[in-house]
């Protein structure tokens, strides 16, 4: 099964090794002296755990992922934010001018940003907008990649920024019918907040599945910048050897692991809850406002809105110190903003901004 995604890699990098760092020579001693590191501590550095080069993926980090997760170790590659991920999935499966990928706009900036980086065609099967909100046509989006020349298929789900989810079967159908042909990722930025399961179950059964999770959404640590991909164990070793050769600092594991222990996760669990409970709050009281056209469903931290006057409603918010994102230059989205969902104060803020009978 294993030998079948690596063929969907480019041919030239199959047997990469990438870079062999002091840290993966696999030596062990008690001097060190491999790696030209300073023998001492910078005095900044109070517990000198910043004298030595990290290891390139942290055991203690990927075992506590893979739990997070439900995933073995083995398939789990951790790095720079999704970001990265997005970006070495790309660089590893597309030859430039060649190899193209498949997105569903209006949807996340960097699958398009890394692959007019690294050169790789876009095919954009946009999304379809009816009475129920946005719909991603995944059936479209598996013919649009059997039909052309396709390497990757970025499923965004929950979306960014529209806010829809697709189910487990529907997955697990597109990725059968691409097998062999494409690796479809599934990006699960927001599935903490989403009633559709992660589909990190059907990994295992479908070694042309790919998931990205992140630590920047649900467990806010977006500073962190830890991200995880999910997939194939034959496709993580090989973009291990892609990645810089330490992409993870110390002081971000650290904290990550933290985050990671049983009273913290409890912790994000509750907020995830309340998150939900203010994100259907904020969106019925949205719906009320006199110059809101539209509230989008959403299964994500945050709300896609459709105004009458959107410029308008950008600049009373901004006046009263609210910063949302306004997507008005994106195609389909020329009356929209979207809302991250706040605290109970951040979300009150955005209410009396835009309520004309309010106080504010
Ligand atoms: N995927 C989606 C859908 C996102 O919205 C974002 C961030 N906005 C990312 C991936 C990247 O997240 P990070 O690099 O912080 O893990």
């Amino acid at each position: 099964m294993s030998a079948c995604v690596l063929d969907l890699v480019r041919e030239d990098l199959r047997d990469f090794g990438g870079y062999a760092s002091a840290r993966r020579a696999g030596v062990n001693g008690s001097v060190w002296l491999n790696a030209n590191e300073s023998p001492w501590a910078n005095p900044a550095d109070a517990d000198g755990r910043l004298r030595r080069y990290p290891g390139p993926q942290p055991a203690p980090l990927i075992d506590a992922l893979a739990g997070l997760y439900g995933a073995s170790p083995e398939q789990v590659l951790a790095g720079r934010g999704s970001d990265e991920a997005i970006d070495l999935l790309v660089r590893a499966l597309c030859r430039p001018g060649v190899d193209a990928v498949v997105i569903a706009p209006p949807t996340f900036g960097m699958y398009a940003v890394s692959a007019r980086l690294q050169g790789a065609p876009l095919v954009e099967v946009p999304l379809r907008e009816d009475g129920a909100g946005f719909r991603t046509d995944l059936d479209a989006m598996v013919e649009a990649a059997l039909s052309n020349r396709v390497r990757l298929v970025f499923l965004c789900s929950p979306s960014n920024p529209t806010g829809q989810a697709v189910g487990p079967d529907a997955i697990a159908a597109a990725a059968r019918r691409l097998a062999g042909q494409a690796l479809l990722v599934v990006d699960e930025a927001y599935v903490e907040y989403s009633e559709q399961p992660s589909v990190v179950p059907l990994l295992p059964d479908h070694p042309n599945l790919a998931v990205l999770r992140t630590l920047s959404k649900a467990h806010g640590l977006a500073a962190a910048r830890i991200g995880t991909l999910l997939a194939d164990p034959a496709l993580v070793r090989l973009l291990r050897n892609c990645q810089a050769p330490y992409p993870l600092p110390a002081p971000c594991v650290d904290a990550a692991l933290a985050a990671l222990a049983p009273a913290a996760l409890a912790c994000t669990r509750e907020r995830i809850a309340l998150t939900r409970r203010l994100r259907d709050l904020l969106a019925r009281r949205l719906a009320q406002l006199p110059g809101v056209a539209r509230v989008l469903p959403s299964q994500a931290n945050f709300l896609l809105v459709r105004f009458h006057d959107a410029g308008a409603a950008f600049e009373r918010l901004l006046a009263a110190g609210v910063v949302v994102r306004d997507m008005r230059a994106v195609a389909g989205l020329g009356d929209a903003l979207r809302i991250s969902i706040g605290s109970e104060d951040d979300n009150a803020a955005v209410i009396a901004a835009l309520d004309p009978d309010g106080d504010a």
